[in-house]
């Protein structure tokens, strides 16, 4: 039975994962590089290994520092968390050797799911529709102009390696093509030290639908639903929702089936999404598997009241899955946005710096998984996600008037933030009434950004619910303060809300 566990990861998912071990009886073990020294994940584990210089290549992605880490503190399993080593198959390999449990997947399906070629390949023969396009990699120019038109374009042109958008574009017209493989290759192999590409159509009006997956090693394999992760930027995600407002019951059985068999087709065990394109016609097609945990996995937890890394801790350990199919069920609405130390009005670059000043969301349904405190500086060696914010409730609406509310009490100075670019998102018509693809980001892009044209003057709002919190505060040390100042500004603050819903 693990009894000890090697967090291998940074973070908010660091902190995460060690608070499920603490809740299991299971010490955790932090590693950290020079520039984690005063970070979150080191106060919090039992024990914090220093595993060498910021760059991560040097620290979080060094193997052997890892493994030497692990042995040092008499870990005997390894939680990869997501990124860095989440879906290296040579360390999941490594892991085995050495007699450490790899809390993830075999080294086989790692390797098999991490090509997108092979993936695409794997799913197919179980039947699982793939994207229309080249059933191995594309080698030359004019083949892949041969293969473009066959398809009808437009095509995507995609790394096999590829992961978190880069190697990826789109190709609308025949002349671009040259180009486009050339800029995919490179960046590709810059990136991923692997220049195989592919060719796949390019779906209209695309949502990007995923399924969570678990299995057992002993051939048990479910799906807890989906989450939709259609707002994105650049390809990435920026807010996830579960359930998808496009599901219907039919599809939602018939997609969690092909996933599961997606997992079966190499044997996966271990926490995993099966990732989806869906277009208007709510055809469905499979685009690639992660092996391993995703940022957005919260909102799954709480729609369907599972821990995934409990789940993943049990699975390592051999256990059999308690879960059944038929006894999971979808529990009211979730929401998560992902709160980057970014800047919205200058390109989205990113803002590291001190942390002076963070007041979180609380109160009902709000979870927040974060890492930064004040005076923490956010290092720019890393991804600069601060925290996910996750709300729920019994309905969408509900849910979506919560994160509302949720995201004007979060308060981060110090930096700048995604937040309020969240706010606008979550007062957009489109997102309010659930009508949107993978396109929402540029077409509400003006909205978005323009703060001072939100019709219902959002600043104020927020200003109000920062007043209504410091009235609540004083009432608390003064209860003897005259009443009505209070009830006059929440009548004022649903008013202006009222007006708020478009
Ligand atoms: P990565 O592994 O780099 O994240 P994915 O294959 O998962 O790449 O795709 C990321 C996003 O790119 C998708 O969520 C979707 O928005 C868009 N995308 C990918 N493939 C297609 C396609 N064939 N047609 C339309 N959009 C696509």
């Amino acid at each position: 039975m693990i009894e000890k566990i090697l967090v291998a990861n940074r973070g908010e998912i660091a902190v995460r994962v060690m608070r499920s071990c603490r809740e299991m009886g299971i010490y955790s073990v932090a590693v950290y590089s020079d520039a984690d020294r005063k970070a979150m994940h080191v106060r919090y584990a039992d024990e914090a290994i220093h595993i060498g210089p910021a760059p991560s290549s040097e620290s979080y992605l060094n193997i052997d520092r890892i493994i030497a880490a692990a042995k040092q503190s008499h870990a005997d399993a390894i939680h990869p968390g997501y990124g860095f080593l989440s879906e290296n198959a040579h360390f999941a390999e490594r892991c085995a050797e050495e007699g450490i449990v790899f809390i993830g997947p075999s080294p086989e399906a790692i390797r098999v799911m991490g090509d997108k070629i092979s993936a695409r390949q794997a799913v197919a023969k179980h039947g699982v529709p793939v994207v229309p396009g080249t059933d191995g990699p594309v080698h030359d120019e004019e083949e892949a102009i041969r293969i473009a038109e066959t398809i009808g374009l437009p095509v995507m042109i995609k790394a096999s390696a590829g992961g978190g958008g880069k190697g990826m574009r789109l190709v609308r017209h025949r002349d671009e093509i040259k180009d486009a493989i050339r800029a995919a290759r490179s960046e590709a192999k810059a990136a991923f030290g692997d220049d195989a590409i592919f060719i796949e159509k390019y779906i209209d009006s695309p949502h990007h639908i995923e399924f969570q997956i678990l299995a057992d090693k002993h051939g048990n394999t479910l799906h807890l639903f989906e989450r939709e992760c259609s707002v994105q930027r650049r390809h990435q995600k920026v807010v996830e929702e579960t359930p998808s407002p496009l599901m219907t019951p039919q599809l939602r059985m018939e997609m969690g089936e092909k996933a599961v068999m997606a997992a079966r087709s190499v044997q996966y065990y271990g926490a995993g999404t099966i990732e989806f394109i869906v277009d208007d016609n709510l055809n469905y097609y499979f685009l690639e598997m992660n092996t391993r945990l995703q940022v957005e996995h919260p909102i799954t937890e709480r729609v369907v009241g599972v821990d995934l890394v409990k789940q993943q801790i049990s699975i390592a350990n051999g256990e059999v899955l308690k879960l059944k199919q038929n006894d999971l069920k979808q529990n009211g609405h979730a929401i998560e946005c992902r709160i980057y130390a970014e800047d919205p009005d200058n390109n989205f670059m990113p803002s590291p710096g001190i942390i002076q000043h963070i007041t979180e969301p609380l109160g009902l349904g709000v979870r927040h998984d974060g890492y930064v405190y004040e005076g923490y500086e956010i290092p720019i060696y890393y991804d600069p996600m601060i925290s996910k914010l996750i709300v729920w409730a019994g309905s969408r609406q509900e849910a979506i008037d919560r994160m509302r509310r949720a995201l004007y009490a979060y308060k981060i100075t110090g930096v700048k933030t995604s937040i309020r670019f969240l706010k606008r998102i979550m007062e957009s018509r489109d997102f309010i009434e659930g009508n949107y693809n993978t396109h929402f980001i540029e077409k509400n892009y003006g909205f978005l950004m323009k703060q001072q044209e939100c019709p219902s003057d959002c600043e104020d709002v927020a200003i109000m619910t920062v007043l209504i919190d410091h009235l609540d505060r004083m009432e608390q040390a003064q209860p003897t303060r005259p009443e009505g100042q209070r009830g006059n500004l929440w009548k004022e603050y649903g008013r202006r809300r009222s007006l708020m819903r478009l």
